[in-house]
């Protein structure tokens, strides 16, 4: 069997205080067709990184709503997510040497896995690269097979693409976060379904939490809560430009007295590379006192995440390619302003005077997130654009609509599109 998380089931009845009663009735409606379905979402870890936060969200609302569905996690050795670490850069744009062992090793593992999965369901989501072969690996009798994509695939690197192509054509449906991300190569209308990722405002880290607790959460782990703070939440990871926020703080903490920055990042399961761009990030940071990182081994719960979110002044993530980007949505969500790079799902989540300000360089982070810093009107007038925002597009009913609709058609027999 693969790993599977245990998520229990969640009323979806909680939701109707924030997205009202008509939503939940939608989502009702649209699940009953799928009563008693079995439903396996399919991915690389079960911590750090957004869709493991979405799959922790949907999983136990799926089960809520009458759905059978679980949520299981592929095994794989240390090699092997070096090597689909190697296929998510290339795939976003890094250059790759795919060697024959390299090949060997994600097949193998897929094969593997796949001889894992139970058989019997009726849709199966694969989420990204990781697993997308085991499709080709085994014969699941009547199930419906969806590849979920949820990075940016619109510069991939050609020779790991074509390796991984005719491994997706065993799919039905492939779902992307934005139409610039889908491959030509896919047959176009027919499979290809665009979801907006999203965040769950009623889970721990994005529950509303009491100025009280954020204090004493960020003081407990030696934050200073009377002095400004500029935060950055991401995998330790080069396309979320850690160092670039760094150079940003290093530019204007010295017309921001007492300017802190605290950096929280995951190392997660199936990254080996958080490691080695922690420790480059830990050597750049040296002994500076202001600077204060954090990695799940000490301080980066999804609780103490909101803490963080919550009490920033201002929330930088500069990335310089990005899936969707949740963390700006969950910054968004507690009215916190964003400096965001214009890539992504970041420029969806941020539309002019909402939420923060897009960036195409170092300069203008720099510029903006002094400027947002001195100026509270500002912050907060785009901070509240920001959380209505979010709340209209970006919250996990609207993705569970999404997903729930795409199912019913494919129940149908017809073509999403
Ligand atoms: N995250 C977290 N702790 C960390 C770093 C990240 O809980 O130290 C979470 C973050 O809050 C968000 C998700 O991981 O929910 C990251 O999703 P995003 O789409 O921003 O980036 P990804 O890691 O999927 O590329």
């Amino acid at each position: 069997m693969l790993q599977v998380v245990s998520t229990g089931s969640f009323p979806i009845d909680r939701y109707i205080p924030v997205v009202g009663e008509d939503v939940v009735r939608r989502l009702r409606e649209l699940a009953e067709p799928l009563r008693g379905r079995r439903v396996a979402h399919v991915n690389a870890t079960s911590y750090g990184g957004g869709v493991a936060e979405i799959l922790r969200a949907t999983v136990p609302l799926l089960q809520d709503l009458g759905v059978d569905a679980s949520w299981q996690v592929i095994h794989g050795s240390g090699p092997f997510f070096e090597v689909t670490k190697g296929f998510h850069n290339a795939l976003q744009g890094a250059s790759y040497d795919l060697t024959q062992e390299a090949r060997e090793t994600y097949l193998d593992n897929n094969r593997r896995n796949a001889s894992l999965l139970e058989h019997d369901y009726d849709f199966i989501f694969v989420h990204d690269p990781q697993p997308a072969a085991m499709a080709n690996f085994t014969d699941n009798g009547r199930a419906t097979w969806i590849w979920r994509c949820h990075i940016d695939t619109s510069h991939r690197n050609s020779e790991v693409w074509s390796f991984l192509e005719p491994y997706l054509h065993d799919y039905r449906e492939w779902i992307f976060t934005l139409p610039d991300f889908v491959p030509p190569e896919l047959p176009g209308n027919d499979g290809v379904s665009i979801i907006h990722p999203a965040i769950d405002p009623l889970s721990p880290k994005n529950m509303d939490l009491p100025p009280d607790l954020q204090r004493r959460i960020l003081q407990w782990v030696g934050v200073d809560v009377d002095r400004p703070l500029v935060v950055q939440v991401s995998r330790f990871d080069p396309w979320k430009d850690p160092l670039g926020t760094l150079e940003v703080y290093r530019r204007v903490r010295s017309s921001v007295p007492g300017l802190q920055l605290a950096m929280l990042g995951h190392l997660a399961g199936d990254d080996p590379e958080g490691g080695r761009i922690f420790a480059q990030v830990q050597k750049e940071v040296g002994d500076d006192p202001d600077i204060h990182l954090f990695t799940n081994y000490t301080a980066a719960s999804s609780v103490e995440v909101n803490a963080f979110q919550r009490s920033a002044d201002v929330v930088i993530q500069k990335s310089i390619r990005e899936g969707f980007g949740l963390v700006v949505a969950e910054a968004l969500w507690k009215g916190a302003p964003v400096v965001g790079g214009r890539v992504g799902g970041i420029p969806l989540q941020m539309p002019e005077g909402v939420g923060g300000v897009l960036v195409d360089n170092l300069d203008d982070a720099a510029h903006w997130t002094h400027r947002l810093l001195t100026n509270r009107d500002e912050r907060d007038t785009l901070g509240r654009a920001g959380q209505e925002h979010i709340l209209e597009h970006f919250l996990i009913t609207r993705y569970l609509e999404d997903e729930l609709r795409l199912l019913n058609d494919l129940l149908d027999g017809a073509s999403p599109g």
